[in-house]
This record gives structure tokens, C-alpha cells and sequence, in this order.
């Protein structure tokens, strides 16, 4: 998944919007697999909608507009909810029986065939596609009755594209704390959508007795359609941020920041794992720093692979850019005493410029903090619906 820009500029300026909105539920649609570029802030939203506008139509480009303002009506509600994206949102989430990930949902081992390949597929590649997303948050969360957080989290830390408040308001919006009901789909509904065919299993049933067949009146699982149904004693999934963190300094170590190669008396630009742009500052002299917390890894952690994949890109499309393993207030230290010495300075401060981007994670940096791309800058602030959001939106179309 490691890409130039420029190739992926070309994959935009190829792409046809016109069949989105009628295929994109299917896991064969024409669905784009940007995502992965567009959280990490390597790609603009606005510069693809921009792209895509001067080739296509209306017609064809407003499918695919509504979904990118999912995800910054999903940015806009983070903005005003902050770390209470990660509690049940709206409504409590109901009949919790499991405050863990199930073991079938780690193993791929669900016994729905799609699902288990999809889980797979995540571990191999750090992709899902967003149907398949919806079946396996159900299937935990609704089906398995599990707390929706354990999986949520799990998720997040395999996906190349893990976003807080897409990944975490999409699973509150399936289990029904972030929405108005909770989001099921049979056995029927999954074939038609992955194009398989099983049949037999526990979710084979006509909508109405789905959940009868699988849980009896007191809520106990009654099926034995699959041999590892979740046990109160599944462990909560767990990853070692500190150990993947110094794997991470020691396969990149030609990388990683070194005092005696910073540009004296020239700003920072600080990257981290939601802005890699390309594009910022970039015919300007800076001192490129990619800012990996582990305040903020232990706070959301994600697999090894998932963080080497954010210092390729990184390394592809940042040039000169250095790599500081610890948190801001670490990094500002240093560039307090380079800047110090750099100007004799002995006693006041340094004032050394140091630019970031605006972003819920990067409230603590100190320094210039610049306005990141937003489809619709004039829509902001808290919309408890996405319809009620996308309304206003749409007056702003054009
Ligand atoms: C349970 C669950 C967890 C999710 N977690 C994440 C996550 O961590 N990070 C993430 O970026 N998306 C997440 N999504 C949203 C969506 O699944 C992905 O954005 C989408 O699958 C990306 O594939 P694509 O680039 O081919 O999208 P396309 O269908 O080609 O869409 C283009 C772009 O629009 C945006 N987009 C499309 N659909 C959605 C959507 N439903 N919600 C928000 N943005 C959307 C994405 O930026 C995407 O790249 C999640 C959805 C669910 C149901």
C-alpha cells in the first residue's frame, strides 16, 4: 500500500465515480481504497473532490461526496465530543454480555465464511471494505453481544486507515449508541453483498427470528452453530505499544532524529500519523519531524505493521524528514536547547517556529497550528444526525 503521490494523483484522475453509489456496498463495487492515504493525511478530500468535479457530472460525483462527508461528519462530531467518542455516545449500549473481544472475532474462526476470510485479509493487508466492516461490528456487538469498545479498538489498531471517529462513532452507530436502532444483517444479506453462498449457519434466518435462534429469553447463547462461542473469560485484546515502538526506532534508525543534522535557525514542520501532506511547506527550507507519541500509541495503539506502514509513506513522500519517538513536550525540549545554542541564547527562550496542523490529537503541541482541508469549512460544530449535517452541506454544494 506504500505509494507515490504522483501515482496516486494518477489513480484519481483515472477513477470514474459514475457507478459508486449503486456498487460501493458490494465487496466487489467500485470502491476506491484511498482511505488509507486520506487518514493519514497524505491526500487531500478537498483536492480529490476537486479532481474528480472537473471530469464528471453531479450526477456522478454526489454519491461519492455524501460518503466523504460521513467522514467529516464523523471529524466535526470528534472536534466537539473529544475522547467521549470512545463511551457510548447517545444511548447505553443494550444487553451487554461480554465486555471483551469474543475469540471467534480474533481467530477469524466466526464460522461465517466471509467474515472470517475479511478478518484475515485484515491482518495480511490492513484493509477492509466498509460493508464488511458493518457485518463484523454487528456480528460482535449485536449478535455476540459484546461491548462495542474491545472491538472497536481492535479493529482500529489493524486498519492502515484507522481514524478515532470514523472507526469509533461507525461502531456506535451499528451497535445503536450512536443511532436510533441497532444494525443486523443475516446470512442472506452477507452472500448477496461478498458474493458467497453458505448457507446453514447461525445466521440463516429470516430477519424476525434471527436473534430467537440464537439467544433464548434469559439472553443465554442457545446455538452451537460455532464451537467458540464468546466465553466471559475472553481475554481483552492487548498490544505492547513501548515494545512496537523501539522495533519501530530500530528498523528505521537512519531515520531517527538526530540533533547534529538539524538545520540551524530554520522552523519544524511536525508530521505525525494523521498528517503526512505532502504538499505542506514543502518549497520551503524546514526541519521535517515525524512525531510518533507513545502518550498518544498507549492511549490508541495499533500493530507494528500498521506504524511501519505510516513511516514508508512517510519515507516515500516526506524528503528530509526525521523520525522522534517520544512526546511533544520531549521533542520541544530539544528544539528549545538547538535553537538555544543556535542563537546564544543563555537565558530567555528560544522561540523557535514550529508549525503543525490542527487536530484533536495535536492540542497539546505548542508552536503554529494551521487549518487542515475540510469539504465544508462552513458546516461545523456538533450535528447529533449525519442527515441533519449533510442538509446544511448541500447548500454548499456546488
Ligand atoms: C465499523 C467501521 C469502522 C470504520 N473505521 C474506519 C476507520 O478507522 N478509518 C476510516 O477512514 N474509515 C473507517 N470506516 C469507514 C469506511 O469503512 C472506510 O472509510 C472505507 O471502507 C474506506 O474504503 P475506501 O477508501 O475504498 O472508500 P470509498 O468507498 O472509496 O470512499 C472514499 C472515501 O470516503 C470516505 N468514506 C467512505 N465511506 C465512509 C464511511 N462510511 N465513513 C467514513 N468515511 C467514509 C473515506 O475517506 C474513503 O476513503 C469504518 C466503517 C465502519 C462501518
Amino acid at each position: 500500500m506504500n505509494i507515490t503521490y504522483a501515482a496516486l494523483l494518477e489513480q484519481i484522475k483515472a477513477y470514474h465515480p459514475g457507478k459508486y453509489n449503486a456498487t460501493r456496498n458490494y465487496t466487489n463495487g467500485a470502491v476506491t481504497n484511498w482511505s488509507p492515504y486520506i487518514s493519514r493525511g497524505l491526500l487531500s478530500p478537498v483536492l480529490v473532490m476537486e479532481q474528480l468535479k472537473t471530469k464528471h457530472n453531479k450526477q456522478e460525483w454526489i454519491g461519492f461526496m455524501q460518503q466523504m462527508a460521513w467522514r467529516e461528519y464523523f471529524q466535526r462530531v470528534w472536534q466537539q465530543k473529544g475522547n467521549l467518542i470512545l463511551q457510548d455516545l447517545k444511548s447505553a449500549q443494550a444487553k451487554v454480555v461480554l465486555e471483551a473481544l469474543p475469540i471467534p472475532m480474533s481467530e477469524g474462526n466466526t464460522g461465517i465464511q466471509a467474515l472470517d476470510k475479511a478478518i484475515h485479509h485484515l491482518y495480511a493487508h490492513g484493509l477492509m471494505h466498509n460493508h464488511v466492516r458493518m457485518y463484523i461490528s454487528m456480528l460482535h456487538s449485536n449478535i455476540f453481544k459484546a461491548a462495542w469498545l474491545p472491538g472497536a479498538k481492535w479493529m482500529y489498531a489493524n486498519l492502515l486507515d484507522h481514524d478515532p471517529a470514523a472507526n469509533f462513532l461507525s461502531w456506535q452507530w451499528v451497535a445503536g449508541t450512536f443511532s436510533s436502532k441497532q444494525y443486523i444483517a443475516n446470512q442472506e444479506n452477507i452472500n448477496k453483498y461478498t458474493n458467497t453462498k453458505q448457507l446453514g449457519t447461525f445466521l440463516d434466518r429470516e430477519y424476525e427470528y434471527l436473534q430467537t435462534s440464537i439467544f433464548d429469553q434469559s439472553d443465554t447463547i442457545q446455538s452451537n452453530h460455532s464451537g467458540k462461542w464468546p466465553d466471559q473469560l475472553d481475554q481483552a485484546f492487548e498490544i505492547d505499544t513501548m515494545a512496537i515502538l523501539k522495533n519501530i526506532e530500530k528498523t528505521n534508525q537512519s531515520k531517527i532524529f538526530d540533533k547534529k543534522t538539524v538545520l540551524p535557525n530554520q522552523p519544524f514542520c511536525i508530521y505525525n500519523s494523521f498528517n503526512l501532506d505532502p504538499l505542506w511547506h514543502a518549497d520551503e527550507s524546514m526541519n521535517r519531524v515525524l512525531l510518533l507519541e507513545p502518550n498518544h500509541f498507549e492511549h490508541l495503539p495499533v500493530t507494528e505493521k500498521v506504524l511501519q506502514f505510516i513511516v514508508d509513506l512517510a519515507i516515500t513522500n516526506i524528503p528530509g524528514f526525521q523520525i522522534f519517538v517520544g512526546n511533544f513536550e520531549d521533542l520541544f525540549q530539544h528544539i528549545e536547547t538547538i535553537s538555544m545554542s543556535d542563537k546564544n541564547i543563555t537565558s530567555e527562550k528560544s522561540n523557535a517556529i514550529i508549525y503543525s496542523k490542527e487536530h484533536p490529537t495535536t492540542q497539546h503541541y505548542q508552536g503554529i497550528q494551521e487549518a487542515r482541508d475540510w469539504l465544508f469549512p462552513e458546516v461545523n460544530g456538533y450535528y447529533p444526525s449525519f442527515f441533519g449535517y449533510w442538509k446544511k452541506c448541500e447548500r454548499y454544494l456546488k
